[in-house]
């Protein structure tokens, strides 16, 4: 046991409005799976989407964290503070050829990019985007609840973005660096980023680093099978009665916490679930039904 290393996992909400009920679920999965494990739970704050950012929005989601219980280890981070770091990196694997300028107008775009500016040889003088390179390799990984993934590449998504035509760094780039600065070792995360996954790994295999277990969890969706979203029931959890919400989300977990503590403090929900998760009992579930 001594030898191995220690968990370190994250959650990494992006400030776009407060956090509501269906980030509080993934959260809280992700912070169940690292305090179960005796692990480190991370904080980051993914704000380099500025024009979708929303000032407070951020102060707000610690806020609510803290009022539910969710501490985190060590400092929050906050992305925008590396922008140089992922600059220096696009530059180096643009000398290495393996990115390249694209100009491509937005409706000139298929769902799989054709790499039609793979072989310009200078730099556009009009707004271009970074696409990376793809090839036709198979990236395979097992996800912890949803099993084998198996993406080609080229076929399936073509090359992608790093940074976009309006200069801001693509959030699967990102991340990437982000979770190798961190040393994070686990990610928890909601099933809408499972399919990103394949092109995280490519990127982490391009540039020498290690792969992260994945556990992608389900989302949470409204009776019409909608992700909830800010039109929907993103308003702000009600922390006026955390523990309530906590049982909600347990259950929505499918941890089946006992009835006798519907009304127990948050700390004592907490305490219980910690020590019971048991994330299998989301094998293959994607989708989760919350009538709100
Ligand atoms: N910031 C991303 C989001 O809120 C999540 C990033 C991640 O967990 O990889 O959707
Ligand atoms: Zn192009």
């Amino acid at each position: 046991m001594l030898d191995k290393q220690p968990y370190i996992g994250r959650f990494a909400p992006s400030p776009t409005g407060p956090l509501h009920f269906g980030s509080l679920y993934t959260a809280l999965a992700s912070f169940l799976q690292a305090r179960s494990q005796l692990g480190l739970w991370l904080l980051r704050i993914d704000d380099l989407d500025t024009p979708r950012n929303r000032k407070g929005s951020a102060d707000s989601i610690l806020k609510t964290l803290e009022v539910f219980g969710l501490h985190w280890d060590d400092s929050v981070v906050y992305q925008s503070q590396y922008l140089d770091v992922y600059h220096e990196i696009l530059d180096k694997l643009i000398k290495e050829k393996l990115i390249y300028p694209c100009t491509c107008s937005r409706k000139a775009l298929t769902a799989v990019y054709s790499g039609v500016c793979r072989d310009k040889r200078t730099l556009p003088k009009n707004p271009y985007s970074l696409r990376i390179k793809t090839d036709n390799g198979i990236i395979s990984f097992k996800d912890e609840l949803q099993g084998l993934i198996s993406h080609n590449l080229a076929e399936q998504h073509g090359d992608f973005i790093l940074k976009r035509k309006d200069q801001i760094i693509a959030y699967q780039f990102a991340v990437v660096i982000d979770d190798d600065r961190q040393n994070i070792n686990h990610v928890v995360r909601g099933y809408d980023l499972l399919d990103l996954t394949p092109r995280q790994i490519y990127l982490q295999q391009i540039l020498g680093l290690v792969t992260p277990d994945y556990m992608h969890v389900p989302v949470i969706i409204d009776e019409q099978g909608y992700k909830l979203s800010k039109q929907t029931r993103a308003t702000a959890v009600d922390i006026k009665n955390p523990h309530e919400v906590i049982f909600e989300l347990l259950t929505l977990l499918k941890q089946n916490p006992p009835g006798e503590l519907q009304h127990a403090p948050s700390t004592e929900l907490l305490s219980w679930a910690i020590e019971h998760w048991n994330p299998a009992l989301l094998k293959n579930c994607r989708a989760i039904c919350s009538p709100g």
